[in-house]
Protein backbone atom coordinates (compact mmCIF):
# COMPACT_ATOMS: atom_id res chain seq x y z
CA UNK A 1 0.00 0.00 0.00
CA UNK A 2 1.11 3.38 -0.58
CA UNK A 3 -0.51 6.04 1.35
CA UNK A 4 -1.27 8.89 -0.14
CA UNK A 5 -0.28 11.93 2.35
CA UNK A 6 -2.70 14.73 2.23
CA UNK A 7 -1.10 16.67 4.97
CA UNK A 8 2.45 16.26 3.59
CA UNK A 9 1.48 17.88 0.34
CA UNK A 10 -0.79 20.67 2.09
CA UNK A 11 2.33 21.71 3.70
CA UNK A 12 4.84 21.07 0.99
CA UNK A 13 1.98 23.50 -1.07
CA UNK A 14 1.72 26.02 1.67
CA UNK A 15 5.36 26.78 1.79
CA UNK A 16 5.27 27.70 -2.12
CA UNK A 17 2.12 29.93 -1.27
CA UNK A 18 3.87 31.62 1.79
CA UNK A 19 6.40 33.09 -0.22
CA UNK A 20 4.29 34.12 -3.03
CA UNK A 21 1.84 35.44 -0.76
CA UNK A 22 5.20 37.64 0.69
CA UNK A 23 6.06 38.60 -2.71
CA UNK A 24 3.28 39.97 -3.56
CA UNK A 25 2.69 41.79 -0.25
CA UNK A 26 6.40 43.36 -0.86
CA UNK A 27 4.71 45.01 -4.12
CA UNK A 28 1.14 46.50 -2.18
CA UNK A 29 -1.03 43.58 -2.78
CA UNK A 30 -1.43 41.46 0.22
CA UNK A 31 -3.68 38.59 -0.78
CA UNK A 32 -6.83 38.95 0.94
CA UNK A 33 -9.73 36.50 2.47
CA UNK A 34 -13.60 37.45 3.45
CA UNK A 35 -14.88 35.05 5.43
CA UNK A 36 -18.44 35.49 6.25
CA UNK A 37 -20.42 33.00 8.81
CA UNK A 38 -24.38 33.86 9.16
CA UNK A 39 -25.66 31.97 12.63
CA UNK A 40 -23.46 30.04 15.08
CA UNK A 41 -23.52 26.61 13.29
CA UNK A 42 -20.70 24.69 15.30
CA UNK A 43 -19.05 22.73 12.59
CA UNK A 44 -19.19 25.77 10.35
CA UNK A 45 -17.80 28.22 13.15
CA UNK A 46 -14.71 25.58 13.75
CA UNK A 47 -14.23 25.18 9.65
CA UNK A 48 -14.37 29.22 9.99
CA UNK A 49 -11.75 29.30 13.06
CA UNK A 50 -9.17 27.00 10.52
CA UNK A 51 -9.84 29.02 7.41
CA UNK A 52 -8.90 31.92 9.40
CA UNK A 53 -5.63 30.63 11.23
CA UNK A 54 -4.47 29.07 7.80
CA UNK A 55 -4.49 32.82 6.56
CA UNK A 56 -2.52 34.21 9.56
CA UNK A 57 0.10 31.22 9.46
CA UNK A 58 0.46 32.18 5.23
CA UNK A 59 0.82 35.80 6.07
CA UNK A 60 -2.55 36.43 3.96
CA UNK A 61 -4.96 39.36 5.42
CA UNK A 62 -8.50 37.55 6.81
CA UNK A 63 -11.13 39.66 7.42
CA UNK A 64 -13.72 37.39 9.98
CA UNK A 65 -17.59 38.75 9.47
CA UNK A 66 -19.83 37.01 11.37
CA UNK A 67 -23.71 37.91 11.52
CA UNK A 68 -26.60 36.49 13.49
CA UNK A 69 -28.54 34.15 12.14
CA UNK A 70 -31.29 36.73 11.81
CA UNK A 71 -29.32 38.46 9.21
CA UNK A 72 -31.96 38.83 6.11
CA UNK A 73 -30.84 37.67 2.47
CA UNK A 74 -30.64 41.44 1.34
CA UNK A 75 -28.01 42.24 4.73
CA UNK A 76 -26.04 39.58 3.39
CA UNK A 77 -26.17 40.51 -0.53
CA UNK A 78 -25.29 44.52 0.65
CA UNK A 79 -22.24 42.87 2.43
CA UNK A 80 -21.54 41.09 -0.60
CA UNK A 81 -21.36 44.17 -3.00
CA UNK A 82 -18.98 45.81 -0.73
CA UNK A 83 -16.99 43.24 -0.39
CA UNK A 84 -16.92 43.03 -4.23
CA UNK A 85 -15.60 46.22 -4.97
CA UNK A 86 -13.02 46.28 -1.70
CA UNK A 87 -9.92 46.77 -2.72
CA UNK A 88 -7.88 44.76 0.07
CA UNK A 89 -10.38 41.78 -0.75
CA UNK A 90 -9.56 39.08 -3.40
CA UNK A 91 -11.27 35.95 -1.77
CA UNK A 92 -14.78 36.05 -0.60
CA UNK A 93 -15.54 33.02 1.00
CA UNK A 94 -20.03 32.67 2.56
CA UNK A 95 -19.72 29.36 4.85
CA UNK A 96 -22.26 27.09 3.51
CA UNK A 97 -25.30 26.38 4.90
CA UNK A 98 -26.93 29.45 5.12
CA UNK A 99 -30.01 29.22 7.01
CA UNK A 100 -32.96 28.35 5.40
CA UNK A 101 -34.61 31.83 5.16
CA UNK A 102 -31.55 32.57 2.81
CA UNK A 103 -31.50 31.84 -0.85
CA UNK A 104 -27.97 30.36 -1.74
CA UNK A 105 -28.07 30.44 -5.25
CA UNK A 106 -28.50 33.85 -5.16
CA UNK A 107 -25.74 35.01 -2.52
CA UNK A 108 -23.41 32.56 -4.58
CA UNK A 109 -24.15 34.46 -7.75
CA UNK A 110 -23.63 37.93 -6.12
CA UNK A 111 -20.01 36.91 -5.37
CA UNK A 112 -18.04 38.97 -8.47
CA UNK A 113 -16.06 35.42 -10.01
CA UNK A 114 -13.17 37.00 -10.15
CA UNK A 115 -13.46 36.83 -6.27
CA UNK A 116 -15.49 33.62 -6.23
CA UNK A 117 -12.11 31.63 -4.52
CA UNK A 118 -14.42 28.93 -3.71
CA UNK A 119 -15.42 28.37 -7.50
CA UNK A 120 -19.05 28.05 -6.24
CA UNK A 121 -20.24 30.92 -8.97
CA UNK A 122 -22.30 29.52 -12.47
CA UNK A 123 -19.72 31.16 -14.40
CA UNK A 124 -16.93 30.03 -12.47
CA UNK A 125 -18.29 26.12 -12.98
CA UNK A 126 -19.13 27.03 -16.41
CA UNK A 127 -15.67 27.87 -17.18
CA UNK A 128 -14.28 25.00 -15.40
CA UNK A 129 -16.67 22.71 -17.87
CA UNK A 130 -15.05 24.71 -20.58
CA UNK A 131 -11.74 23.94 -19.83
CA UNK A 132 -11.45 27.68 -19.48
CA UNK A 133 -9.10 29.83 -16.71
CA UNK A 134 -11.14 30.40 -14.02
CA UNK A 135 -11.09 29.29 -9.93
CA UNK A 136 -11.77 25.76 -9.37
CA UNK A 137 -13.48 24.66 -6.57
CA UNK A 138 -10.70 23.54 -3.88
CA UNK A 139 -11.58 19.79 -2.82
CA UNK A 140 -11.55 18.28 -6.61
CA UNK A 141 -8.73 20.97 -7.09
CA UNK A 142 -6.99 19.04 -4.09
CA UNK A 143 -7.65 15.64 -5.64
CA UNK A 144 -6.19 16.64 -8.53
CA UNK A 145 -3.09 18.05 -6.95
CA UNK A 146 -2.67 14.37 -4.95
CA UNK A 147 -3.04 12.72 -8.14
CA UNK A 148 -0.65 14.80 -9.76
CA UNK A 149 2.09 14.27 -7.15
CA UNK A 150 2.03 10.59 -6.91
CA UNK A 151 2.16 10.79 -10.42
CA UNK A 152 -0.88 8.88 -10.93
CA UNK A 153 -2.22 7.88 -14.19
CA UNK A 154 -5.14 9.35 -14.99
CA UNK A 155 -4.58 9.69 -18.90
CA UNK A 156 -6.89 6.67 -20.34
CA UNK A 157 -7.74 5.82 -16.57
CA UNK A 158 -11.06 4.53 -15.92
CA UNK A 159 -12.45 6.67 -13.27
CA UNK A 160 -15.52 5.96 -10.95
CA UNK A 161 -17.05 8.84 -9.00
CA UNK A 162 -19.67 8.14 -6.08
CA UNK A 163 -21.54 10.99 -5.14
CA UNK A 164 -22.53 13.68 -8.14
CA UNK A 165 -22.91 16.54 -5.82
CA UNK A 166 -21.93 20.37 -7.13
CA UNK A 167 -19.47 20.38 -4.76
CA UNK A 168 -17.29 16.93 -4.64
CA UNK A 169 -19.04 14.69 -7.76
CA UNK A 170 -19.56 16.37 -10.29
CA UNK A 171 -16.76 19.07 -10.24
CA UNK A 172 -13.77 15.99 -9.81
CA UNK A 173 -15.75 14.59 -12.65
CA UNK A 174 -15.46 17.04 -14.62
CA UNK A 175 -12.05 18.09 -14.69
CA UNK A 176 -11.09 14.71 -15.05
CA UNK A 177 -12.77 14.75 -17.89
CA UNK A 178 -10.63 17.54 -19.45
CA UNK A 179 -8.29 16.73 -22.23
CA UNK A 180 -5.71 18.01 -20.26
CA UNK A 181 -3.04 16.51 -17.85
CA UNK A 182 -4.26 15.53 -14.94
CA UNK A 183 -7.12 14.23 -16.92
CA UNK A 184 -8.22 12.70 -20.02
CA UNK A 185 -10.11 9.89 -17.81
CA UNK A 186 -13.19 7.74 -18.98
CA UNK A 187 -15.47 8.56 -16.29
CA UNK A 188 -18.52 6.91 -14.49
CA UNK A 189 -20.30 8.88 -11.99
CA UNK A 190 -22.57 6.80 -9.53
CA UNK A 191 -25.26 8.12 -7.23
CA UNK A 192 -28.66 6.38 -5.13
CA UNK A 193 -30.04 5.76 -8.72
CA UNK A 194 -27.22 3.43 -9.81
CA UNK A 195 -28.37 0.10 -10.55
CA UNK A 196 -25.39 -2.14 -9.82
CA UNK A 197 -22.75 -0.20 -7.56
CA UNK A 198 -20.01 -2.73 -8.40
CA UNK A 199 -20.08 -3.47 -11.46
CA UNK A 200 -18.63 0.06 -11.89
CA UNK A 201 -16.63 0.13 -9.17
CA UNK A 202 -14.92 -3.37 -9.77
CA UNK A 203 -13.41 -2.65 -13.09
CA UNK A 204 -11.99 1.21 -12.36
CA UNK A 205 -8.61 2.37 -12.09
CA UNK A 206 -9.60 5.04 -9.56
CA UNK A 207 -12.44 5.34 -7.27
CA UNK A 208 -13.49 8.84 -5.76
CA UNK A 209 -15.45 8.37 -3.12
CA UNK A 210 -17.77 10.79 -1.96
CA UNK A 211 -20.99 9.73 -0.97
CA UNK A 212 -21.05 11.08 2.73
CA UNK A 213 -21.48 7.42 3.98
CA UNK A 214 -19.16 5.12 5.83
CA UNK A 215 -18.34 1.39 3.93
CA UNK A 216 -19.89 2.62 0.61
CA UNK A 217 -16.72 1.13 -1.02
CA UNK A 218 -15.39 -2.16 0.49
CA UNK A 219 -12.86 -4.93 -0.55
CA UNK A 220 -14.85 -6.93 -2.34
CA UNK A 221 -15.72 -3.60 -4.60
CA UNK A 222 -12.62 -3.26 -6.02
CA UNK A 223 -10.09 -4.54 -8.20
CA UNK A 224 -6.58 -5.24 -7.48
CA UNK A 225 -3.85 -1.99 -7.85
CA UNK A 226 -7.08 0.22 -7.71
CA UNK A 227 -6.49 4.04 -6.64
CA UNK A 228 -8.56 4.82 -3.78
CA UNK A 229 -9.51 8.32 -2.94
CA UNK A 230 -11.78 9.15 -0.22
CA UNK A 231 -13.27 12.22 0.17
CA UNK A 232 -15.71 11.29 3.04
CA UNK A 233 -16.20 12.90 6.56
CA UNK A 234 -18.07 10.97 8.72
CA UNK A 235 -18.95 10.88 12.50
CA UNK A 236 -19.47 6.97 14.06
CA UNK A 237 -20.22 6.95 17.95
CA UNK A 238 -16.80 5.81 19.55
CA UNK A 239 -16.90 5.45 22.99
CA UNK A 240 -13.62 5.04 23.79
CA UNK A 241 -13.28 8.53 22.28
CA UNK A 242 -12.75 11.64 24.60
CA UNK A 243 -15.36 13.22 21.77
CA UNK A 244 -17.66 10.15 21.85
CA UNK A 245 -16.98 9.96 17.93
CA UNK A 246 -13.90 9.25 15.25
CA UNK A 247 -13.95 9.99 12.11
CA UNK A 248 -13.90 7.59 8.82
CA UNK A 249 -14.22 8.27 5.15
CA UNK A 250 -16.22 6.49 2.75
CA UNK A 251 -13.98 3.15 1.94
CA UNK A 252 -13.22 0.76 4.23
CA UNK A 253 -9.53 1.55 4.65
CA UNK A 254 -8.41 -1.46 6.84
CA UNK A 255 -10.30 -3.81 4.04
CA UNK A 256 -8.91 -2.09 1.71
CA UNK A 257 -5.05 -1.01 2.13
CA UNK A 258 -3.56 -3.91 0.62
CA UNK A 259 -5.22 -4.12 -2.19
CA UNK A 260 -5.23 -0.91 -3.16
CA UNK A 261 -2.25 0.62 -4.96
CA UNK A 262 -2.57 4.04 -3.10
CA UNK A 263 -5.34 5.43 -0.50
CA UNK A 264 -5.97 8.36 1.37
CA UNK A 265 -6.15 8.32 4.88
CA UNK A 266 -9.35 9.54 6.50
CA UNK A 267 -8.62 11.97 8.46
CA UNK A 268 -5.10 13.28 6.99
CA UNK A 269 -6.18 12.74 2.67
CA UNK A 270 -8.35 15.45 0.84
CA UNK A 271 -9.25 16.89 4.15
CA UNK A 272 -5.96 19.08 4.72
CA UNK A 273 -6.04 19.90 0.98
CA UNK A 274 -9.15 21.96 0.92
CA UNK A 275 -8.18 24.87 2.52
CA UNK A 276 -4.74 25.01 0.98
CA UNK A 277 -6.89 24.70 -2.35
CA UNK A 278 -8.80 27.92 -0.75
CA UNK A 279 -5.57 29.64 -0.08
CA UNK A 280 -4.35 29.02 -3.39
CA UNK A 281 -6.88 30.85 -5.02
CA UNK A 282 -6.75 33.98 -2.88
CA UNK A 283 -3.13 33.93 -3.69
CA UNK A 284 -4.10 33.52 -7.60
CA UNK A 285 -6.87 35.67 -7.30
CA UNK A 286 -4.25 38.62 -5.68
CA UNK A 287 -1.44 37.84 -8.78
CA UNK A 288 -4.31 38.36 -11.09
CA UNK A 289 -5.28 41.82 -10.04
CA UNK A 290 -1.28 42.67 -9.71
CA UNK A 291 -0.59 41.41 -12.87
CA UNK A 292 -3.41 44.14 -14.41
CA UNK A 293 -2.46 46.50 -12.06
CA UNK A 294 1.04 46.12 -13.50
P1 LIG B 1 -23.72 15.12 -0.65
O1 LIG B 1 -24.09 16.44 -1.19
O2 LIG B 1 -24.51 14.53 0.47
O3 LIG B 1 -23.73 14.09 -1.87
C1 LIG B 1 -23.54 12.72 -1.67
C2 LIG B 1 -23.65 12.03 -2.99
O4 LIG B 1 -23.39 10.63 -2.81
C3 LIG B 1 -25.04 12.14 -3.64
O5 LIG B 1 -24.88 12.41 -5.01
C4 LIG B 1 -25.65 10.76 -3.39
O6 LIG B 1 -26.50 10.36 -4.45
C5 LIG B 1 -24.42 9.87 -3.39
N1 LIG B 1 -24.59 8.66 -2.58
C6 LIG B 1 -24.93 8.58 -1.27
N2 LIG B 1 -24.98 7.28 -0.88
C7 LIG B 1 -24.66 6.55 -1.97
C8 LIG B 1 -24.57 5.17 -2.22
N3 LIG B 1 -24.79 4.27 -1.26
N4 LIG B 1 -24.24 4.75 -3.46
C9 LIG B 1 -24.01 5.64 -4.45
N5 LIG B 1 -24.09 6.98 -4.28
C10 LIG B 1 -24.41 7.43 -3.05
O7 LIG B 1 -22.21 15.09 -0.15
P2 LIG B 1 -20.92 15.96 -0.55
O8 LIG B 1 -21.10 17.33 -0.08
O9 LIG B 1 -20.50 15.68 -1.94
O10 LIG B 1 -19.86 15.26 0.42
C11 LIG B 1 -19.57 13.89 0.33
C12 LIG B 1 -18.71 13.50 1.51
O11 LIG B 1 -17.47 14.20 1.39
C13 LIG B 1 -19.27 13.87 2.87
O12 LIG B 1 -18.87 12.90 3.81
C14 LIG B 1 -18.60 15.19 3.17
O13 LIG B 1 -18.48 15.42 4.57
C15 LIG B 1 -17.25 14.95 2.56
N6 LIG B 1 -16.55 16.18 2.16
C16 LIG B 1 -15.27 16.29 2.54
C17 LIG B 1 -14.55 17.39 2.17
C18 LIG B 1 -13.13 17.50 2.58
O14 LIG B 1 -12.56 18.58 2.54
N7 LIG B 1 -12.51 16.40 2.97
C19 LIG B 1 -15.14 18.40 1.41
C20 LIG B 1 -16.45 18.25 0.99
C21 LIG B 1 -17.16 17.11 1.37
P3 LIG B 1 -27.88 11.13 -4.83
O15 LIG B 1 -27.47 12.34 -5.61
O16 LIG B 1 -28.62 10.15 -5.68
O17 LIG B 1 -28.54 11.46 -3.53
Amino acid sequence: MNLIDGKATAARIREELKEKAALLTAKGVQPGLAVVLIGDDPASRSYVTAKERACDEMGLYSRDIRKPAETTEEELLSLIDELNSDDAIHGILIQLPLPSHIDSDRVIERIIPTKDVDGFHPVSVGKMMLGQETFLPCTPHGIIKLLEEKNIETSGAEVVVVGRSNIVGKPIANMLLQKCHPGNSTVTICHTGTKDLISHTKRADIIIAAAGRPDTITADMVKEGAVIIDVGVNRVPDDTKKRGYRLVGDVDFEGLKEKASYITPVPGGVGPMTITMLLYNTVLSAERRSNNAL
